[in-house]
């Protein structure tokens, strides 16, 4: 057969609800230019480099990579258990907090139940929801760009099976507050999951925003998803984890692909808990930077949501496109939701001064 011949002759019976699932779009690399230094500020990546007491961890691990790592990740979740004061029992970890997110649909979701969350909010909510054959419930935000929790509860059926919450939100910023969490709970059904996905916790300086540890303590449908991807600047190790109850903790487990996370994420995840002030600092530097950024923009005149997390949201509508080719055309990767908004990451300094020349000239265009 030939290949044309073959490609006709593709009849494999496909998952239906492989239809519904979008298809992810990654962030571009920055395109090269020979002129200018690029930058990719589109996927909320930390732009510092590992720290050396991180890297030695990681190359020393490497020697032993003919090995299955820990299939229990045994070190780290008793580590976290200890930095988070829960137990160990409560603990589950993942391929980068999306694979635990992909376990979470397993967990609760039959084909066809339903799972509420904000929109816009983050992509690969609608791709798991699909792939699980679960059915999304997307609430729309309100006129800040904010979670409208009321809503939300409004939108729980009985088919409700998972509730995400996003917090602060990717891609507009602002975190979900603790009083008003605390309010929708009220409203949800004791057996639906609650997640609180607080990738961008560390980000956080918003006083009365919720800190999901503490409602996990109130709340036995609540889980707490976190990451070491953003803050912990291990996206390419992929190593996240939930905390939850026991139960549900377990089940997480059961789901989890065997052997997922490394030897080298696992060592690498620990040592950067060794080294967290560090990497605080590292962190609040990137606060500083943001914060400078938002009140340039708005000295521009731009409205721009509260972020309380590593990156902007420009409310561009129409001009969303236009601007992400500006940006591009200046040497800096955006990543823009056609129609919506263009979110950019606060990166290093040089690349963020270049966001508010792209963003100055574009309102003087
Ligand atoms: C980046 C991000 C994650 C984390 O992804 P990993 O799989 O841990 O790299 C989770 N949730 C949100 C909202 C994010 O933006």
């Amino acid at each position: 057969m030939t290949v044309e011949q073959e490609r006709a002759s593709d009849t494999v019976a496909l998952r239906r609800a492989l239809d519904a699932v979008p298809a992810y779009r990654p962030g571009k690399p920055a395109a090269a230019r020979a002129d200018v230094t690029s930058y990719k500020v589109s996927s909320n990546e930390n732009p510092y480099p590992p720290l050396p007491s991180v890297l030695k961890v990681v190359q020393e691990a490497a020697t032993q990579m003919n090995r299955y790592p820990d299939m229990a990740v045994t070190a780290l979740t008793d580590r976290l258990a200890q930095e988070l004061n829960v137990s160990a029992d409560q603990i589950a970890t993942g391929t980068g907090s999306v694979g635990v997110l992909a376990q979470l649909l397993q967990i609760t979701c039959d084909p066809g139940d339903e799972v509420v969350y904000a929109w816009r909010s983050f992509e690969a909510y609608p791709i798991v929801v699909a792939l699980a054959g679960a059915v999304s419930v997307q609430v729309p935000l309100d006129a800040d760009a904010r979670h409208d929790l009321p809503a939300m509860a409004d939108a729980i059926t009985d088919r409700t099976r998972l509730v995400l919450v996003c917090t602060p939100n990717n891609p507009t910023g602002p975190a979900v507050g603790a009083a008003e969490l605390e309010e929708f709970l009220a409203r949800v059904p004791r057996d639906v999951l609650v997640v609180v996905d607080e990738a961008y916790l560390e980000f956080g300086r918003d006083e009365s925003a919720v800190r999901g540890l503490d409602v996990l303590a109130r709340h036995s449908n609540v889980a707490v998803l976190r990451t070491f991807s953003k803050a912990y600047g291990l996206a390419g190790l992929r190593v996240g984890y939930a905390v939850a109850q026991p139960r549900v903790a377990e089940a997480l487990r059961k789901a989890a692909t065997p052997f997922g996370v490394s030897d080298i994420a696992q060592r690498a995840a620990i040592a950067s808990l060794d080294v967290r002030h560090e990497l605080q600092e590292r962190v609040d530097d990137l606060v500083a930077e943001r914060d400078r950024v938002v009140a340039a923009l708005a000295e521009q005149g731009w409205t721009i949501p509260d972020s309380q997390a590593n990156f902007v949201w420009l409310p561009l509508g129409e001009d969303t496109l236009d601007f992400a080719a500006a940006a591009d055309e200046a040497g800096l990767t955006v990543r823009p939701f056609a129609g919506d908004g263009v979110r950019a990451t606060i990166a290093e300094r040089a690349a963020n001064d270049r966001l508010i020349e792209v963003a100055a000239a574009f309102r003087n265009r």
